[in-house]
């Protein structure tokens, strides 16, 4: 009897499967070995020293410059000691490799990941971040910790030998800090840290996860096919580990073990200056007492700790030229042929309010989004090429808007006007004020609503000689009969002015 499709998958499942597991075996004795990690020079082309890589970073990045000074001066160490790793003996590199993995202490939107990111983009090493939280012990619940690895690699454009001297970025590694229950989740986080700090001690990580079937049978058709065996391991010895976590309490264990209970040192007591001239005393002591197993701590020996952004710094975020966010913004309305340019007290406003945000630099995003998004809505629709951001406008842009929607309109329509009938109608201020309220209770655009109110306008004006006529609020209130009377009176007058 014929096998069904069902068993003949199934055959054709083991028997690759089979294959895998041999191919695996030689696989592992001739790939991902320390040699095979070693840098060549011409691989990373890494030449930069500390201070460049300092004020590099310093162009772009505001008011964090100590922490700035740690971090590029120990990532700067890490790639240049690659280059050298060929050189020394093995013994020598065996005892005195212990990577400058670093932890970043800081709250949300200060500049950590913004770091880091330009760091690999200067230095051209693949960059993932991921949230710890995300992983489990087991990563049957959410992920595993060797995918960042595999993420790097396909960062790296699969190019694993690039991938090895990635950056690999862990935020809120606090949350995975354990009470040291011997239960519930804080088991869980104990087993992750211990996943996480076998990868950055070393590891080999395969390519392909083992419960990936798929991916498994597609390489073993692919070897099949190619005749070659593709490397599928990773060798972690290289990568760099930056963890980062805003560490809410961390003060407070500081301040226990400086003894400084009794001036008051309550939670929620802390000003944000003494919070961080706390954390400037930690120690291994304290993490540990936070929840972090010792070995873990032990492989992150760089502590940087960022400043909370003032209403200065955010101020100075902006004012930066490559300000991100002005950039963009400015990009948005380009997009619509509308320059776009910011007044310094406008700025300012909106950096007081992104500072009440509490989100760092991340409130600047949504306040610029929260003040702009009308005008970006309704300015495409009109004449308005050139938007000037200003104090004014900040402070109520429902109503600079609106003005300058009627003020648009009515241009638009006197040119037309103009073109239409050779005659310049001008509006006095409180015209227009009525012409605005009409518009807006009768759901008509002011446009419109002017062409209707004056469309017979051009023959009385003609008829007096006229090329321009100024437009009153009794003009708009009831245009028929202000006309009529302005001719009457106008014709009883030209005889005079003919005498
Ligand atoms: P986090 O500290 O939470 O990692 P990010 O670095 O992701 O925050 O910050 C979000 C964005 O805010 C960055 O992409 C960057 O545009 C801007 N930003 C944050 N901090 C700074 C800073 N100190 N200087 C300049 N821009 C910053």
């Amino acid at each position: 009897m014929a096998k069904s499709a069902y068993e003949q998958k199934k055959e054709l499942e083991e028997i690759l499967k089979k294959e895998l597991m041999e191919e695996y075996a030689q696989n592992a004795e001739t790939s991902g070995s320390k040699e095979g990690t070693r840098l060549h020079d011409e691989e990373l082309d890494f030449d930069i020293k500390p201070e460049e890589l300092e004020s590099y970073l310093n162009k772009y990045v505001v008011g964090q410059e100590d922490a700035i000074e740690v971090i590029a001066t120990k990532v700067c160490t890490h790639f240049n000691r690659m280059k050298i790793e060929n050189v020394i003996p093995d013994e020598e590199r065996m005892v005195g490799n212990i990577k400058s993995n670093i932890l970043l202490i800081g709250p949300t939107g200060v500049g950590k990941t913004y770091i880091i990111k330009l760091i690999a983009k200067k230095i051209g090493v693949p960059f993932v971040k991921a949230d710890a939280t995300k992983f489990s012990e087991t990563g049957y619940v959410g992920g595993d910790v060797e995918d960042l690895v595999r993420d790097l690699v396909h960062e790296a454009e699969g190019d694993i030998r690039k991938a090895e001297f990635g950056i690999i970025y862990l935020d809120e590694i606090d949350k995975i800090a354990s009470s040291g229950a011997m239960y519930g989740p804080d088991v869980s986080r104990t087993g992750v840290q211990r996943n996480l700090l076998k990868l950055m001690e070393e590891a080999e990580v395969d390519l392909k996860t083992p419960h990936d079937l798929a991916s498994q049978v597609e390489a073993a058709m692919e070897a099949q096919r190619t005749g070659k065996v593709t490397r599928r391991k990773i060798n972690t010895r290289n990568i760099l580990f930056i963890v980062s976590g805003a560490f809410g309490g961390l003060d407070e264990i500081i301040g226990k073990r400086l003894n400084m209970q009794k001036i008051g040192f309550e939670k929620g007591d802390v000003s944000s200056a003494a919070r961080q001239n706390l954390l400037q005393k930690l120690t291994t002591e304290d993490l540990i007492k936070f929840g972090f197993e010792s070995e873990f701590v032990g492989r992150l020996p760089v502590y940087v700790v960022l400043n909370e952004l003032t209403v200065d710094g955010l101020f100075n975020i902006l004012k930066n030229r490559y300000s991100t966010v002005v950039l963009g913004k400015k990009m948005d309305f380009r997009a619509y042929g509308i320059d776009l340019d910011f007044s310094d007290d406008s700025l300012k406003i909106l950096a007081e309010r992104a500072h009440r945000e509490k989100t760092g630099a991340r409130g600047l995003l949504s306040v610029f989004e929260k003040t702009l998004i009308k005008f970006e809505k309704t300015l495409p629709s009109t004449d308005i090429r050139r938007l000037m951001v200003d104090g004014n406008l900040v402070n109520d842009p429902e109503r600079v808007l609106s003005e300058m929607l009627l003020t648009d309109s009515i241009k638009s329509f006197q040119k037309n006007y103009l073109v239409k009938h050779g005659i310049f109608l001008e509006f006095d201020d409180r015209a227009l004020e009525i012409v605005q309220s009409l518009a807006s209770k009768n759901h008509r655009s002011i446009k419109q609503l002017c062409e209707d109110l004056f469309q017979d306008y051009h023959h009385g004006i003609k008829l007096m000689g006229k090329d321009s006529f100024r437009i009153t609020a009794e003009a708009v209130e009831d245009p028929d009969s202000y006309l009529e009377n302005y001719i009457k009176q106008n014709y009883r007058k030209q005889p005079d002015s003919r005498e």
